[in-house]
């Protein structure tokens, strides 16, 4: 039975529901639902425990870019886990893989970058960059300098002072987030916030002008930094509109704001370019990074920071007498070794090569849906795509969410044998960065499929 339903008592499901408090899944739902059980992996499908065979279009989260059997890796992490399976990084410590690892990022930098500093998540990459964000405007003696602004619909992760840069509703809303001093700025969203006949470049003047009205509204001199994820995944798969970034890096420089570029999804490759800034000629002052870089098999991120502010780390932290703090499993031995190995199979295979080839079949794929009577937009970049449900195409009105739309499309994609992932009205593809032209035009006529179905359903 699809979608793990088996209920009897003792079943791998009955003892889900009974003990998981699952993320981003609703506990009313998921009681009466109840969980779908993956027992293995093979190429870019998923198997679940009753034998049935799934493409994972979104690779798991975003993350499993070389698929769910890559051997090398799994020798990789078994070589380090014979090696040395845990050391840490406190107090100067440290071992191969990291150090490999770091000198690695760095060379592949979009831009010049000095450090590398190791964590276990997208969220605590961030976390960190706002830490340091505070510690280097405490530094150079501008201890006023430290609101952020992330933007609306952004997504930068979970943990409390990540969660408050996040900019959707639900992150917040009863959890008493954000925090003060996290302040949100437009999405860049042509299709949801553009005005009739606006151009794309008109739309990013109009986004750099409501940023500068924001930064002058709060006093320029209190604001620290500015995080950007290059294209806003989760959040919509928004690609931002042409002239964005250089107009909203001009108002940054202007008022001595720093730039972290979130690269956890459109790091390595996603987009056809290896970081998500060469794509849109971001130049940020740290990059956080996460996800892709161990293709999801083993928990890492990491963030760069560039000289100026490692500068600033260095001498705040020779003065305090220690940088205070770090991770029991920062730059862990067999997660940096399982990222390390993941670089090289990108490089040796042309992993890049490989996404500059196949991504436009699949842009031109979801192309082909969005003449769909319930595709209201495409949007996609790369091997990253979503097709946004409207109940009316004219005026972009959504479902009522009562309904559930685009999860009951995720559902019929899953019972045809793809698994997508449904966030609010859009349903979002990002396979594995392995995954073939002909495997591409299979997930999207299923997809299709879906979108019928739900036609049909609705009628
Ligand atoms: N930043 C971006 C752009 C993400 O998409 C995510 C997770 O999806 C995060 C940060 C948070 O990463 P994690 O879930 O590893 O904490």
């Amino acid at each position: 039975m699809i979608g793990g339903n088996d209920r009897r008592a003792n079943s791998l499901e009955a003892r889900d529901v009974a003990t998981i408090l699952h993320p981003y899944t609703n506990p009313v739902v998921h009681e009466a639902d109840g969980p779908l059980v993956l027992a293995r992996g093979d190429g870019i499908h998923v198997i679940d425990s009753e034998g049935n065979r799934y493409v994972e279009a979104l690779a798991g989260l975003f993350c499993a870019s070389l698929g769910f059997s890559e051997s090398r890796l799994v020798e990789a992490a078994h070589r380090q886990m014979q090696a040395l399976p845990f050391y840490h990084s406190f107090g100067g410590r440290s071992h191969e893989p990291a150090i490999e690892l770091s000198e690695r990022l760095i060379a592949m930098a979009p831009v010049p970058m000095s450090k590398v500093f190791f964590a276990n998540s997208g969220s605590e990459a961030n976390d960190t960059a706002i830490k340091l964000v505070w510690y280097y405007h405490n530094a150079i003696g501008k201890p006023r300098k430290k609101k952020i602004i992330s933007r609306q619909r952004a997504y930068h992760g979970v943990t409390v002072a990540s969660a408050s840069l996040t900019g959707l509703p639900y992150t917040h809303k009863a959890f008493d987030l954000p925090l003060a001093g996290i302040l949100h700025t437009d999405c860049p969203s042509l299709y949801h916030h553009g005005l009739p006949g606006e151009t794309e470049e008109q739309f990013a003047t109009r986004c750099a002008q409501s940023l500068e009205a924001l930064i002058l509204g709060e006093d320029p001199d209190t604001i620290g930094a500015f995080f950007a994820e290059p294209l806003m995944a989760s959040g919509g798969c928004i690609v931002p509109p042409a002239t964005y970034y250089e107009k909203i890096q001009a108002v940054l420089r202007r008022y001595d704001i720093l730039l972290i570029a979130d690269e956890v999804i459109c790091g390595f490759g996603r987009l056809g370019t290896l970081f998500g800034s060469e794509a849109f000629g971001l130049k940020p002052d740290m990059i956080s990074m996460a996800k892709q870089l161990s293709a999801g098999y083993q928990p890492i991120s990491a963030l760069m920071v560039n000289e100026t502010i490692y500068g600033a780390v260095r001498e705040q932290g020779g003065a305090i007498g220690t940088f205070g703090h770090g991770f029991t499993y920062s730059g862990h031995p067999v997660a940096t070794a399982v990222a390390l190995e993941t670089l090289r199979i990108y490089e040796e295979r042309d992993i890049l090569g490989h996404v500059r080839a196949v991504a436009p079949v699949m842009q031109a794929a979801l192309d082909g849906l969005a003449g769909h009577p319930l595709v209201g937009d495409k949007r996609g970049m790369g091997l990253i795509g979503a097709l946004e449900i409207t109940s009316d195409k004219a005026t972009k009105t959504p479902f009522d969410p009562a309904l559930g739309v685009a999860a009951k499309v995720g559902k019929f994609a899953q019972a045809r044998g793809v698994i997508t992932r449904a966030m609010g009205d859009m349903i979002h593809l990002c396979p594995p960065l392995i995954i073939t032209a002909d495997e591409i035009r299979d997930v999207v006529a299923k997809i299709g499929g879906a979108l019928d179905d739900t036609l049909s359903w609705l009628e």
